[in-house]
């Protein structure tokens, strides 16, 4: 096993080119902090590089060959790109899969009031978060507000250095000796993730004036009433873009790199691909963190059902076929994994630690206690992705999600796996993973990079059945 960092393998240009590579990943990170946000500056990305919508095409009664680029978006949060191969779907694609929802705060459907003279906003957190991590700090405000006329307005607060931001209080300590002595997991409560939004007064207004001052702000700024919130998805977050880390900026800091930090160079690795022999995919889902639910998360058919009509619009249909097309395809289902962490070394197993600048860190399987919920990949599939990367160099370790009994967590690998697909978890391994502000190594980004493309274009398939 390999002690060195990648760090010391580098020439300067190949320095430059990380350096370069997770500058323009900086720039995505501090953009795109909703799933919808991802969904919209990839495909503005990706259409610049020759992908169009599955939709277009169809309109244009036009038929998919090799080396077509297409794609699939379901509700503006969840992306399939296509990128047609020589070698007909049934024989399997290779697949890039990540999630581009994150852990964050969302508004509830009735969420505005006033206590105390303030004006509030009432959350409901998405996803595993120590909440306790989220108050005390500038939040921004994103998402869409859909109204009755069908018209969206997008919200976008607190990422322009001159907007405002809003947040959540924390008692002080001098009143937090009770609090201070509650669990970590009480120390502050779901229903006590209020944001604090505004504290003057409409003028004239008796009842709930400060209220009545912000719903005056929202009509004139964004032309929204109260009753819009119904149907809005809006979500707070940490205000402000993504840093350089440490003084030798060899690391980046920033919200939403679970999952973002594996579909980013996912999706730039499509757009390296000039022609191929297999069809390959990069699949950019929404709401892993809550299990995978819902019409955008893995669990629903829109997969299926987008590479049913990729393949009938390749005059390559059949029920079968695309059975097996799933069947005998390979993926690499890539999502952060727990960087090994000087602070906390208890919790980890050191030999099968994920350790910064090393790499793609690859899980034969994640799951908790005796693997439970896990997608244990093949050792002859994991044999094959380790000489694919060797003979490519890209750098790889191994790990597993901490010690064993620790805890543990879950992917969206064991969905893939139900089709009978090859299928490994992989990914980059963060520090502070789920908290507001997580921390990568830019070596293990462009690494991932390298990896992806090494796998697109060098996987081979295996027998049909
Ligand atoms: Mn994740
Ligand atoms: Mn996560």
């Amino acid at each position: 096993m390999n002690e060195k960092t990648v760090w010391e393998t580098y020439t300067e240009e190949e320095k430059e080119k990380v350096f370069d590579f997770c500058e323009e990943y900086r720039t995505f990170l501090s953009k795109c902090k909703t799933e919808r946000e991802c969904v919209e500056e990839i495909l503005k990305d990706v259409e610049a590089h020759g992908y169009r919508s599955l939709k277009s095409i169809r309109k244009e009664g036009k038929s998919l060959k090799a080396g077509d680029k297409v794609y699939v978006s379901i509700m503006g949060k969840t992306l399939a790109l296509f990128h047609i191969g020589r070698k007909s779907m049934e024989e399997g694609m290779n697949i890039l899969g990540a999630h581009i929802d994150s852990p964050r705060l969302d508004l509830k459907q009735n969420p505005l009031y006033e206590d105390g003279g303030q004006a509030m906003l009432e959350t409901h957190y998405y996803g595993g978060i120590k909440k306790y991590q989220w108050v005390a700090m500038p939040l921004a405000l994103h998402g869409v507000v859909a109204k009755k006329d069908d018209s969206v307005v997008k919200i976008t607060l607190g990422e322009d250095a001159l907007d405002p931001v809003v947040g959540i209080s924390d008692l002080l300590p001098h009143l937090g000796k009770k609090q201070m002595e509650k669990k970590g997991s009480e120390v502050i409560e779901g229903e006590d993730l209020n944001i604090l939004i505004g504290s003057i007064p409409l003028a004239g207004e008796e009842k709930e004036p400060v209220k009545k001052q912000i719903l005056q702000l929202l009509k004139d700024k964004y032309n929204i009433e109260e009753t819009d919130f119904i149907s809005a998805e809006l979500e707070a977050v940490p205000a402000g873009p993504a840093r350089n880390y440490g003084l030798d900026e060899s690391m980046l800091i920033g919200y939403g790199q679970d999952d973002r930090v594996c579909a980013y160079p996912s999706y730039k690795a499509m757009l390296e691909l000039t022609d191929t022999e297999y069809t390959c995919v990069c699949l950019l889902v929404d709401k892993e963190e809550i299990g995978s639910v819902g019409a955008t998360g893995m669990h629903s058919r829109f997969f299926e059902n987008a590479v049913a009509e990729i393949m009938d619009a390749a005059g390559d249909y059949s029920e079968l076929k695309v059975r097996r097309a799933l069947q005998n395809s390979r993926m690499l289902s890539s999502d952060v994994s727990a960087a090994y962490d000087p602070n906390y070394p208890s919790v980890m197993e050191r030999k099968n630690s994920a350790f910064f600048g090393k790499g793609l860190t690859f899980n034969k399987f994640t799951g908790s206690r005796g693997k439970s919920g896990s997608n244990d990949a093949n050792a002859e599939y994991i044999a094959r992705i380790r000489k694919v990367l060797d003979e490519n160099n890209a750098a790889f370790q191994t790990a597993e999600l901490g010690r064993v009994d620790e805890g543990g967590g879950g992917t969206i690998a064991y969905i893939l796996a139900n089709y009978g697909m090859e299928v490994i978890d992989c990914g980059v391994a963060v520090q502070n993973m789920h908290a507001p502000y997580e921390v990568t190594s830019k070596a293990d980004v462009y690494e991932a990079f390298k990896g992806y493309q090494a796998f697109l274009k060098n996987m081979g398939g295996r027998k049909l059945i």
